[in-house]
Order: C-alpha cells, then structure tokens, then sequence
C-alpha cells in the first residue's frame, strides 16, 4: 500500500483498504448474510428427511429443527464466509416457529456476529423412501437362509439364530444402507429382508461375506419396464453355515479373517 493512504471513513492508515475503505468501516457498511423473513422447511414426519431444493437428504435426522435446516435460506456476500449459526425459538404455534439467531461471519479478515430472526413454516410431507416403503416397493431382497438340507434346527431356533448374525451385520451396516431398509419377513426357512435400493442390499450381502465367509447367490427377476429400460429385482441368498449360527457370542466366535470369494 503507498504510504499516506487512510480509511475515507475512520483514518487509519494500517491495513489494506478497499474502495478507499479499510476492512471494518467496509464490514459495517456492507450486507453480510441476510435470511428471509419466512421460510418452508419440508420434513417427512416418518423418517425426519428433509426436502432441500428439491431432492430428500439427512433422512434418520432428529425432527427438530437444527442450523442444518436454516443454512440453505442464508444469503451471503461473496466474500464473507458464515463460520457458524446459533438460533433461539422466540415463539411458536403449531406450524410456525419465529427464530433469532447470531451468523459468525469473517469478512476480508475480520470476524463479525450478525444478528438474524426468521419465522420457519414447518410441512409435513411423506418421503420417496418413506412412501415407496408403505407402498412395498423395492428393488432388492436379501434371503437369510441356513444350510439346505439336513435340516438340523426347528423353523423357530432357526430364525432366532439368524436374527442373531443379522444383528451383528446391522451394527457395522453404512447408515445409507440402513436407510433403504424397507421391512423384513419371517419365513419357515429364514428371513426375507426388503431394501429400496440395491447397491445397499449388495452391500449388505458383502459385508455378511466378509464377516462370515459364507457363499452367496444372487439372481435377478424382471419386474417392470422404465424409460424403455429393463428394471430387475436382485434377490442374494445368504446361507450360513450351522457352525456360524451355532456359535456363541460375537467375541468368543473365531471369525474367518479371509472372505472366500465367489
Ligand atoms: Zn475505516
Ligand atoms: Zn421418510
């Protein structure tokens, strides 16, 4: 900066100034984020998803309202960067919820609080996934199944010690895998568990592979015609060995280091 320059508004002469203004006198005389004074948060009241722009995220999220849920609405100055937002509930009524709330904002270097009050309508609205689910939609179905033949076990035990090992896969399971779980049916022979997306149900079958080493089949079934494309139905059927189901405990069971490759 050549020596003699100052701020056209306060005088000081450190720092750069922009326009003829020094950082502050900008900050303060510049918009900095701004919310609208109402806004629309969609949110399927069965699975806490939310509609943003257009397309459903964060499904499994708490349906109370976060600074997750006002962040898309935020307006801010292309050189300002929100650094993060608190908010209070004012007041509400059934569908309303008025809010105030601080944006901490850096701007050319400095850090500014900006206070906001917004009024959120909150709608309720049934999901994709959530709507597909109560339709029986689905796209994949993983088969729990024991060894064919001999039978060793009543329908029964059989069942228990399959809801066992699938307890255990559940726990490690992907969060978006859990999330196109649809439901799951109790059968003579095993389990049938329905998912709305097929890549999580292929995933599942993996990990049970890698965890315990067992053999799975998969096969497909058409079931539908979309934009002139086959749409199949994948099927995996998971066997576990009696040796897997008789096993104890998680930690007491020697669990096969190398899955076996199909
Ligand atoms: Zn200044
Ligand atoms: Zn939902």
């Amino acid at each position: 900066m050549p020596s003699g320059e100052f701020c056209v508004l306060c005088g000081r002469t450190a720092g750069p100034l922009t326009d003829g203004l020094c950082a502050a006198c900008a900050a303060d005389r510049t918009t900095l984020v701004t919310l609208p004074e109402q806004v629309e948060v969609v949110l399927c009241p069965t699975c806490g998803a939310r509609l943003v722009r257009g397309a459903w995220t964060r499904a499994g999220a708490s349906p109370v309202l976060s600074s997750e849920d006002l962040a898309p609405f935020l307006s801010v100055h292309p050189e300002a960067g929100v650094r993060s937002l608190t908010w209070e509930e004012r007041a509400h009524t059934a569908s309303l919820r008025e809010l105030s709330g601080t944006a901490a904002v850096r701007f050319r270097g400095i850090e500014r609080t900006v206070p906001l009050a917004t009024r959120v309508r909150v709608l309720s609205r049934t999901c994709t996934d959530c709507g597909r689910r109560s339709g029986g939609y689905y796209t994949a179905r993983l088969q729990l199944r024991g060894e064919p033949a001999p039978r060793t076990r009543r329908p029964k035990e059989l069942r228990r010690r399959l809801d066992a090992v699938w307890s255990e896969l559940w726990e490690e399971a992907r969060s978006d895998w859990k999330n196109a779980f649809g439901w799951r049916e109790e059968l003579p022979e095993g389990w049938d568990v329905y998912f709305t997306d097929t890549l999580a149900a292929r995933s599942m079958a993996r990990l049970a592979k890698q965890r315990f080493g067992i053999r799975i089949v998969e096969s497909a079934s058409l079931f539908g015609r979309k934009n002139g494309q086959d749409i199949y139905r994948v099927t995996f059927c998971l066997r576990f060995p009696d040796a897997v189901l008789a096993a104890g405990p998680p930690a007491a069971r020697a669990v096969p280091g190398e899955a076996v490759e199909r």
